[in-house]
């Protein structure tokens, strides 16, 4: 009998365990996946941390999974044994609400998320709805390709917002937070013909020196202002007082996107700094067009992931050193 190793979350607030179990048969709809990758997402983090309401627990976090099938289960069509596949945070949705009605299946009535309301891809193997699985092919390393599946798409999402379908082709375009999203969308904006500005905390010349070796034209402090007014800002980092500090920086009719699913409060400000057009807006989730379009320009653009890998019994490691800013792109779990 094969077994399911996974790395479990019983209660908010309290390390992660290993599970032993048998591994299930996959249900109507389903496919049973060995993981072969799974990255670590600040999502991952906010669920452990207990800053997400009414996670199922216990959970097996865990939702950039690049894996292979293992056994298709009864009415899936599409996939074959032993293909590489891919699992995002979209689990799945009600596909009748008005929102999936109407095309907005990120902003779903009744959704799952893989790794917060069903079990995710900290583990040697896990079930996923069929549906939204994505066949990843076979170019590109594992560990390298898990990332894709949240860190890219959420700053996929978040630069379609952030440009509003705009030319990119010389439009001044700043990060805030440079992590594992940011240095994903750095690489794709720059070969749309962005100029990155990137910006981190303050004397974090790793992750400034960093930015620039991705293509960034410029990087400093966030309270710094850049070198030219920016057209449209992302803020990656869950800090609420880079509201102000973006709205600042961006020009008379510039918008600003949060990508983040939490953030810390956002401090008052003046109302100048939003007078003149400008917007705030947030991100949520994603989609499967979001997904599909990713996965197909991410290597055209020879997107390229820094990934630190750890054994899957070290995901706890692997999350405080997130937690604690110790990482240069990504945090990747290898079961
Ligand atoms: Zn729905
Ligand atoms: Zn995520």
């Amino acid at each position: 009998m094969t077994i399911l190793r996974a790395m479990v979350l019983d209660r908010p607030g309290t390390p992660l365990w290993m599970r032993e179990s048998p591994v299930p048969a996959p249900g109507t709809g389903e496919l049973l996946i060995a993981v072969k990758a799974c990255g670590v997402c600040r999502t991952d983090l906010h669920v452990v941390d207990g800053e997400l309401p009414h996670p199922k627990l216990p959970i097996v976090p865990g939702h950039e999974i690049v894996g292979r099938v293992v056994a298709i289960g009864p009415g899936v069509t599409g996939f074959a044994a032993d293909e590489r596949v891919g699992v995002p945070w979209l689990g799945a949705t009600c596909g009748v609400c008005p929102y999936c009605r109407a095309g907005r299946e990120n902003l779903c009535d009744a959704p799952q998320f893989t790794g917060y309301t069903c079990d995710g891809g900290f583990a040697s193997h896990m079930v996923a709805d069929a549906r939204y699985c994505f066949p990843l092919g076979e170019a590109g390393d594992d560990a390298e390709i898990a990332p894709w599946l949240c860190a890219g798409l959420i700053g996929w999402r978040s630069y379609h917002m952030a440009t509003k379908g705009a030319a990119t082709k010389g439009l001044a375009l700043g990060l805030y937070g440079f992590g594992a999203a940011a240095h994903i969308l750095a690489q794709v904006a720059a070969w749309r013909g962005c100029r990155i500005h990137a910006f981190t905390r303050a004397g974090d010349k790793a992750a400034q020196d960093f930015a620039r070796s991705l293509g960034a034209v410029w990087a400093g402090a966030s309270e710094e202002a850049p070198p030219e007014p920016l057209d449209a800002a992302i803020i990656f980092a869950p800090v609420g007082a880079l509201v102000p500090l973006a709205l600042k920086a961006v020009k008379k009719g510039g918008r600003v996107v949060c990508g983040g699913i939490h953030m810390s409060s956002i401090p008052s400000f003046p109302y100048a700094l939003l007078w003149e057009e400008r917007q705030v807006m947030s991100v949520t989730n994603l989609t499967r067009d979001d997904a599909r379009e990713f996965l197909d320009i991410a290597p055209k653009a020879a997107v390229h992931c820094a990934v630190t890998r750890y054994p899957l019994a070290q995901a706890n490691e692997a999350l405080a050193d997130l937690r604690d800013g110790r990482l240069q792109g990504a945090a990747v779990l290898i079961p």
